[in-house]
């Protein structure tokens, strides 16, 4: 039985996150998607709405669920009996900045696994940081959000369609 967790802060979900999902729950008895509450953090989503956008983008899935947590992500998989921590790389900046974090968690929970998955090339660039930006300017990101994201950006934004 292998029960994996992939963190992060999906603010918004990406075509480059579901594509981790779609690619890697199949490996895994059951994948927890955990969405970060860091109030350290700012975020253009609420948690709920993080919650809402990602609930609807995996319920096709049935050993995928979503949850929203607020403590150290190891604490998350030692509470849920998870021993596999999912994480996408999308280029060498990620690698280097996820290796690191890996170490640290291996540091904190020795029982907790790191796995990587490489992003596909058409998503290498995704990033939920840029797609925010080029849709506060009203730019289309309609190639690389799911429809109900990128509805939620111009609402955002104010970019929705007058009726
Ligand atoms: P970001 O804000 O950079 O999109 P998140 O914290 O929401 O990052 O990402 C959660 C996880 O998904 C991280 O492991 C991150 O590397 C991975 N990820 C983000 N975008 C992509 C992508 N386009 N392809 C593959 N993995 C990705």
């Amino acid at each position: 039985m292998i029960n994996a967790l992939y963190p992060g802060s999906f603010d918004p979900p990406t075509f480059g996150h579901l594509n981790i999902i779609e690619r890697s729950h199949d490996l895994f008895t059951h994948l927890d998607i955990v969405i970060a509450v860091n109030k350290n953090k700012k975020y253009l989503f609420s948690a709920q709405e993080r919650l809402d956008l990602m609930t609807k983008l995996v319920s096709k899935y049935n050993n995928v669920s979503v949850h929203l947590w607020d403590k150290l992500i190891v604490d998350y998989a030692q509470e849920h009996n998870a021993n596999v921590l999912l994480r996408g790389i999308r280029n060498f900046t990620d690698f280097a900045y996820e290796f690191d974090l890996s170490q640290l968690n291996r540091g904190l929970n020795g029982n907790i696994e790191t796995l990587f998955l490489p992003t596909v090339h058409e998503f290498s660039v995704l990033k939920s940081s840029s797609i925010k930006e080029l849709a506060s300017f009203g730019g289309d990101v309609s190639k690389m959000v799911p429809k109900i994201v990128d509805e939620a950006l111009k609402r955002k934004y104010g970019f929705e369609k007058k009726l």
